[in-house]
């Protein structure tokens, strides 16, 4: 009989628990597939129980046989979804962790155990610590903590949802920067049942684009300071040639003259090579000015909103990244005033960064005001900052006087030579209670084409 209806796989582990119940009158308990007539093999729970006599002896066995084939299909499917799942969550490219309403961590996804370095989430628990902030204190960059700590207990609180990004530490040691984003699961009621939250890691993009700043500002500051020398050293050389002549020349008429008697026919041609000398060195100068005329764009007609607003896109990455706010008020319709774009522009960009630089000494409240209104026949703008304030007013438009370590001292310089090219006026104020005020003029468009 077992032979026949009993499936091959548990026949032979059937008939001897048959067997050794027989022989000792346990309990029998086997599950074991059973032929159906149709030759369909369904799972059974089959149980059987022997029935003894006043002595003790065994007289009948009653046995039952439960068709369990339905629960142990639905059992394995369960299991195999369990697996599926459970291989998803560790597998997706993510870190993934749950959270209690109040923040402590009761699930890493095997990714996030694998990048601590760690076996078990019972690892981070210290004494006299919650799980939260030891996590915090060990597996956070120092910098970065406070400011986590902050938006989570905020979050936590009041169960909004956090996006942020911070440094963790790798099972290496080195520190990754990671996006992390965490949301509340409700229960019906609304009352937060746990988070889940999720982190990426983006510290390669954020290495490259680091770099990429410090690699453009390098080559900012180099090719500004290659122009420079290079301008310098050929007007250098283009004047001290005439200006050897000349010393020489002096030296020769003086011989000429203090000789007994004075030589003055040859004198006479020394002065005149004197002059000759002396012209040619005026001409390289003006020469090198036409040049920088030259490169003076024809001035079109325009509002200064529309310059100030460029202004303002170039430097919007660069205000966020230092945590500045620009406080804009340009007043509507200002009257056209005929400049050179690329110069105007030039010396906002140069104000507005001189007074970022002015509040990287300042914790925060770092705002820089840009303002621009119509006063009478000149249009005027003001960049203000909150930072230190001017140390040396009258000094700092003149050339190469800088108080910063990688400073050129040339900014205001190039400004103020602008704006008087414009026929306006620079200068700067102070702020009360602190910082400076860069301010300057354009004359309106019928003076300036006056
Ligand atoms: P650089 O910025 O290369 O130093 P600048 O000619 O633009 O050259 O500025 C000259 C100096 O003027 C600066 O080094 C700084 O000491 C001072 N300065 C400029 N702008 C400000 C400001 N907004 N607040 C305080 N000091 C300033």
């Amino acid at each position: 009989a077992i032979a026949a209806v009993i499936h091959p796989d548990e026949a032979v582990k059937f008939g001897e628990r048959l067997n050794h119940s027989f022989v000792t009158g346990e309990l029998f308990s086997s599950r074991y597939r059973l032929r159906r007539a149709d030759g369909v093999y369904r799972w059974m729970e089959g149980r059987a129980e022997p029935l003894r006599d006043q002595s003790g002896a065994i007289v009948q066995w009653y046995a039952v046989a439960l068709d369990v084939d339905d629960e142990m299909r639905a059992q394995e499917a369960l299991r195999d979804r369990e697996r599926e799942l459970s291989h998803l969550v560790n597998m997706v490219p993510a870190h993934i962790r749950r959270l209690t309403p109040k923040g402590e961590p009761t699930f890493f996804n095997k990714r996030l155990l694998d990048f601590f370095g760690l076996n078990d989430l019972a690892q981070l628990d210290k004494p006299d610590m919650s799980r939260l902030a030891a996590t915090i204190q060990t597996l956070i960059h120092p910098e970065d903590a406070a400011r986590l700590l902050e938006t989570a207990r905020h979050s936590f609180a009041t169960g909004e949802p956090y996006s942020m990004k911070y440094r963790m530490r790798h099972a290496d040691g080195a520190y990754r920067w990671m996006d992390v984003r965490g949301e509340p699961v409700r229960d019906q009621s609304g009352a937060i049942m746990q988070w889940y939250a999720i982190s990426i890691d983006i510290d390669g993009e954020v290495r490259a684009q680091e770099e990429l700043r410090l690699a453009q500002e390098r080559l900012a500051r180099t090719s500004q300071a290659a122009g420079l020398a290079e301008l310098s050293a050929s007007i250098a050389h283009e004047v001290n040639q005439p200006l050897s002549a000349i010393v020489a020349n002096s030296s020769a008429c003086h011989r000429w003259l203090s000789a007994e008697p004075p030589n003055l026919e040859r004198a006479k041609i020394t002065a005149e090579r004197i002059i000759r000398d002396a012209n040619s060195a005026a001409e390289v100068v003006s020469r090198i000015r036409a040049l920088f005329r030259q490169s003076v764009e024809p001035r079109n007609r325009t509002t200064l909103g529309s310059i100030i607003a460029e202004a303002l896109n170039l430097m919007a990455e660069e205000a966020a990244r230092r945590r500045v706010r620009m406080d804009v008020d340009v007043e509507s319709g200002l009257p056209l005033v005929a400049l050179d774009r690329v110069h105007i522009q030039q010396v906002l960009v140069n104000l507005i960064r001189n007074g970022m630089d002015a509040m990287d000494s300042i914790a925060d409240d770092r705002v820089l005001g840009v303002r621009a209104r119509g006063m009478g026949d000149v249009v005027q703008t003001e960049i203000s900052d909150r930072g230190a304030g001017v140390a040396f007013p009258d000094k700092i438009f003149e050339p190469f006087i800088t108080t910063k370590a990688n400073g050129m001292g040339m900014g205001l310089a190039i400004c103020r030579s602008i704006v008087e090219a414009h026929g306006g006026r620079l200068w700067v104020e102070t702020n009360k209670p602190q910082g400076a005020t860069f301010i300057f003029t354009l004359p309106v468009e019928a003076k300036a084409a006056a």
